[in-house]
């Protein structure tokens, strides 16, 4: 299910950033369009009504055309009617305008602009951040990162440029190439804030709120949260547009309440400041966000509320995203013929998507909604589809991004846990087999007991082989259920067995979680195989740094997980600094060269003393995973042990748990570094 993604995108960044970012470009060139930023600003402030009531805007917009005072500025007004009439779905109207404006080669750069706006609000992504890009290149020209502050006063069309920008970013992040859109998202606030243009600010800001989320800057993301929020203040629009970044933000963190909150307080908003569409935004989000509580009829009443005016409007890529939701919906209410019916509608928006990254998404989420309901048919036709395209993206694009990627490694887990049912199958199937065979031998016992005792006695020695094969099979396939392909170490569901075979109710022992530094690096500067290799090779030395009797399981992509059942907090403290220099001592080998990796690692003692409360093992990994966070936080390459917690009861131990930073600040726990081996 998807919610409208609050933010804006750069294919060839660096040309135009630098175009932007180097001052003296200005006298080189322009694009020689005459400019009125006095008009540009009463434009802008008619295309924010135009967002919502495009028929008004235009007919505002008609009046000022008729105001002699403005005659030299036509074309910058029709600009404005273009980007108008994109908001109002018109692209009939679009087009006559783009053609008349591109009649004069000046106005290249705006015809541009236009065209990148209306292939985005179609879906034709990839088509938009290329116009976007010429568009960008032309304004670029006009604004001198340099002479910012002038350039806006004077020729520099910092708004359209702005527009370019936003379509580009929001390109960029779909695709996953996430430094690269924070790179034209501040670029763009840059311009806004030259421009001294609040509201374009304010929607930046979100923007990059959303930005650092997905690259793992929470704290960054939220400074900018706050920041947008304190200049959105008293613009009822701008503070409906942050509340929908801000459920954005939690949508992402899985906070439901808090982005059921956002939303419901972002409709308030922009139904008190009147702005149909935006609330129409606002509902598709309600949609996911009810969904996601099991609330399917709510969720289909919101998306049936915003779908009749994004049709209106013509808007198609929120009109996908609402009728997606509508459908997840639908099938969670069990309406399956309603749903089959939606998405057949779905399909047919879907034809002329570019957007490959998208689409897998949502064959995933479909799949997984048909799945869940029980609808086993579909769930696997989607499935099956979604990897198809999945194995078209990695082919076509082989340094795939981090989104594509956590799709790739979703099938392939799915794919692992059909493996996994198929060999349990195949089991039952042996068991059934065998449990026949053995009353064959009865039978056989019984009527020919007296003749054929040889024979019988043979059979019965076939069945003990035949058990023992199948013993010694069960075996097998339950280590290799239970052990991690690529690196040979258990995995998650070995270590869940061991779990469940502990004697206590409270978790007894020690964990070390354990994360590879700065790992996407080694993957998007060497690719993915030679990832592979690091993580062998980290694994290998894991395993090399611990006792004989600890377990070392990998927990996930690069992490790993030490269980030392039997260890004092000082020797477990020696045993973190083993792993920081096994691992981090010596560089690794690769085809690319000797390569340098560090780990940081979490670890704690159960029960945590002194009062050593009883916790259950999820809750025991929480805590390692807690003090791993205050390692990466504290600068990668180091161990953070957690030596006491001031908690007298289980409630004062919960409350600690759900805010671990503030207790570390206020010492009620006390932690212990251990530091990894330092660059040579
Ligand atoms: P940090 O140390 O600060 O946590 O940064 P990081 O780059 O390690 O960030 P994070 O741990 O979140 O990213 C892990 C990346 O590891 C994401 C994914 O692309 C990659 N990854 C996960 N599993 C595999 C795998 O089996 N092979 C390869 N090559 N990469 C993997
Ligand atoms: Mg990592
Ligand atoms: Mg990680």
């Amino acid at each position: 299910m998807r919610i409208m993604k609050f933010a804006g995108d750069l294919r060839r960044p660096l040309i135009i950033l630098c175009l932007l970012a180097t001052s003296g470009w200005a006298a080189a060139g322009s694009t020689g369009a005459p400019f009125d930023p006095a008009l540009d600003a009463q434009l802008a402030r008619l295309l924010r009504i135009a967002y919502d009531k495009p028929a008004l805007a235009l007919q505002i917009l008609q009046q000022l055309q008729l105001d002699p005072a403005h005659a030299g500025s036509q074309q910058q007004m029709r600009l404005a009617e273009g980007r108008i009439q994109v908001l109002a779905g018109n692209t009939e109207a679009v087009k006559r305008i783009a053609d008349t404006l591109a009649q004069d080669p000046l106005q290249q750069a705006r015809v541009n602009v236009l065209l990148a706006e209306e292939a985005d609000r179609e879906g034709r992504s990839l088509q938009a951040a290329e116009l976007a890009e010429k568009a960008l290149a032309g304004f670029a020209l006009d604004c001198p990162a340099g002479q910012l502050a002038q350039a806006v006063q004077q020729a520099c069309e910092f708004r359209s440029a702005w527009a370019a920008l936003r379509v580009l970013t929001r390109k960029q992040q779909n695709e996953g190439v996430l430094s690269q859109a924070e790179a034209s998202a501040r670029q763009g606030l840059k311009l806004a804030e030259a421009g001294g243009d609040n509201y374009l600010r304010v929607m930046s800001m979100g923007s990059l709120a959303v930005l650092n989320q997905l690259s793992g800057q929470a704290q960054e993301s939220q400074r900018w949260l706050k920041q947008g929020q304190q200049i959105a203040q008293g613009d009822l629009l701008a503070m409906a547009h942050m509340k929908g970044y801000e459920a954005a933000l939690a949508w992402r963190a899985g906070r439901r309440d808090d982005q059921l909150r956002g939303l419901e307080e972002g409709l308030a908003l922009a139904s008190k400041a009147d702005a149909p569409h935006l609330v129409a935004q606002m509902q598709v989000g309600l949609a996911d966000a009810y969904m996601r509580m099991q609330r399917p009829k709510q969720a289909i009443a919101a998306a049936e509320q915003a779908l009749p005016l994004l049709q209106q409007q013509g808007h198609q890529r929120a009109q996908r995203m609402a009728r997606h939701n509508l459908v997840l919906a639908l099938i969670q209410a069990r309406q399956f013929e309603r749903a089959r019916r939606e998405r057949t509608l779905l399909a047919e928006m879907r034809q002329d998507w570019s957007d490959r990254a998208i689409l897998i998404e949502e064959l995933r989420e479909e799949g997984e909604a048909w799945g869940a309901a029980g609808q086993a048919k579909e769930a696997l036709i989607l499935f099956h589809a979604e990897r198809r395209l999945n194995a078209e993206l990695v082919a076509l694009n082989r340094e795939t991004s981090l989104t594509q990627l956590k799709v790739k490694y979703d099938s392939e887990r799915k794919q692992a846990d059909l493996d996994l049912l198929t060999r349990d199958k195949s089991l039952v199937e042996r068991q059934l087999a065998n449990r026949q065979l053995a009353q064959q031998v009865g039978l056989a016992l019984a009527a020919l007991m007296l003749l054929a005792m040889g024979l019988a006695v043979m059979m019965v020695k076939r069945v003990r082989e035949a058990n023992k094969q199948l013993k010694a099979n069960e075996a097998l396939l339950r280590a290799q259920s239970e052990r991690d392909p690529l690196t040979d170490l258990a995995n998650r569901r070995h270590f869940l067995g061991v779990m469940a075979q502990q004697p206590h109710a409270g978790f007894n022992g020690s964990l070390l979680m354990i994360d590879i530094d700065h790992f996407k690096h080694v993957n998007d500067q060497y690719g993915h195989g030679v990832g592979d290799v690091v993580i062998c090779e980290v694994a290998r030395r894991l395993s090399h740094a611990v006792r004989a009797e600890d377990l070392v399981v990998r927990w996930g992509g690069e992490e790993f997980l030490v269980f030392a059942p039997d260890v004092s907090l000082d020797h477990l403290a020696q045993l973190a600094a083993r792993i920081l220099h096994g691992v981090g001592g010596e560089p690794v080998a690769t085809e690319s060269g000797p390569l340098r990796v560090t780990v940081s690692i979490g670890f704690a003692h159960f029960p945590l003393p002194p009062s050593r409360l009883d916790l259950a093992w999820e809750q025991a990994v929480n805590w390692a995973d807690m003090a791993l966070y205050t390692a990466k936080a504290r600068g990668r390459n180091r161990a953070m042990g957690i030596a006491t917690v001031d908690a007298r009861d289980s409630d004062a131990l919960l409350q600690i748990e759900a805010d671990f930073d503030a207790a570390c600040s206020s010492e009620r726990i006390s932690l212990l570094q251990v530091l990894g081996p330092a660059a040579r």
